[in-house]
């Protein structure tokens, strides 16, 4: 019999071998693979579970270390009864929320009907929270009532529209974040609030900032009350346009988010930008900040049109409501259909 520190060892490296590595893409993968089921962020479990066969001691490592992830996709189901399996509640580290659907729709449903509370895991590390895809709506955060205070790291992916309202519930929900990674195609602009598209002349490069500059205006005033933030990533997508006259690299003054319509305008003069640099430092900051760092990736070009993509988003949430209304009733009778993709052709 091996010692258990060595089948400890051998479990957590044969599942962070089988873990898929996370989607560099900054648009969701629904639009742009029609992937959904794909996405995950932990090991598939018929990739791990030979390793539970093994012995007693070997299952239920395996088992904690599986649940070090949870992902979440429908609140009334993963959540209800986490004593189907007693450890689950204390080996989480991770929760990988899928919102389960837009707002216009989970109203509908009552999905927002009553707040979530992610109490029960009592060594939560991280929160990562998946947009519904092209949901312009601001309810994420607000989703939950009550998080652990052991979160120190917040992953928002894909919102569509990352306006600094999203950050809001984070200073009272997570009074001791440091990380905080927000991967999607818009950036805000503080000049127009709006999340344009990024236009610009020339390949823009990742921007570090290491002094704690670089929020736009009004996240800086909105994360200011959290006192442990070290980091931000903040992620755009951008299409080349000669016209906009401007590239990242020609501004003698920082760059926060700014669309390259304002930028173009504002950013290259000295005047306009002698005045918002002071409005900028009036804004409280979170005082702990240092790192902040913005990467970028070319804008996908083809775009289906609307009318395909309502159809697109309606067949989703048939496949969705069909999959989970099957769950919830425990049925084993997936004959008619199966949630693979098969019913997308
Ligand atoms: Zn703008």
């Amino acid at each position: 019999m091996l010692p258990v520190e060595l089948i400890r060892e051998i479990v957590f490296c044969h599942v962070d071998d089988a873990t898929p590595e996370k989607p560099t893409d900054l648009v969701h993968p629904y639009l742009s693979r029609n992937q959904w089921f794909d996405d995950t962020s932990k090991a598939y479990w018929d990739s791990v579970s030979s390793l539970s066969l093994v012995s007693k001691v070997f299952r239920e490592i395996t088992l904690e270390v599986w649940f070090q992830t949870l992902v979440v996709r429908e609140p009334k189901v993963h959540l209800a009864d986490l004593s189907t399996i007693p450890g689950v509640a204390q080996w989480t580290r991770v929760v990988h929320w899928f919102n389960p659907s837009s707002v216009s729709e989970g109203l509908s449903l009552g999905h927002f009907s009553s707040r979530r509370s992610l109490m029960a895991f009592v060594r939560l590390r991280k929160l990562r929270i998946d947009a519904f895809p092209s949901d312009h709506s601001h309810i994420l955060l607000e989703m939950f009532e009550e998080l652990p205070l052991t979160v120190v790291e917040l992953e928002l992916r894909y919102l569509e529209s990352p306006s600094p309202q999203q950050l809001v519930p984070a200073a009272t929900l997570l009074p001791n974040l440091r990380v905080l990674d927000m991967h999607q195609e818009h950036a805000w602009c503080s000049l127009c609030n709006t999340c344009n598209v990024l236009r610009l002349k020339d390949d823009p490069v990742s921007i570090p900032y290491t002094n704690g500059d670089g929020l736009p205006k009004l996240y800086n005033r909105y994360l200011a009350p959290l006192s442990h933030l070290r980091t931000v990533r903040l992620s755009a997508a951008y299409t080349l346009d000669l016209s906009v006259g401007v590239g990242l690299q020609d501004l003698k003054t920082p760059w926060r988010g700014e669309c390259g319509e304002c930028t173009s305008l504002h950013l290259t003069d000295e005047t306009f930008v002698s005045d918002w640099e002071a409005k900028n430092k009036e804004e409280p900051h979170p005082p702990s900040l240092r790192e902040v760092t913005w990467s970028f990736a070319l804008a996908q070009e083809e775009e289906s049109s609307e009318e395909e993509y309502v159809d697109y988003v309606d067949k989703v949430t048939r496949v969705r409501h069909r999959f989970w209304k099957e769950v919830d009733h425990n049925s084993d009778d997936d004959s008619e259909w199966d949630y693979d993709g098969r019913e997308w052709d």
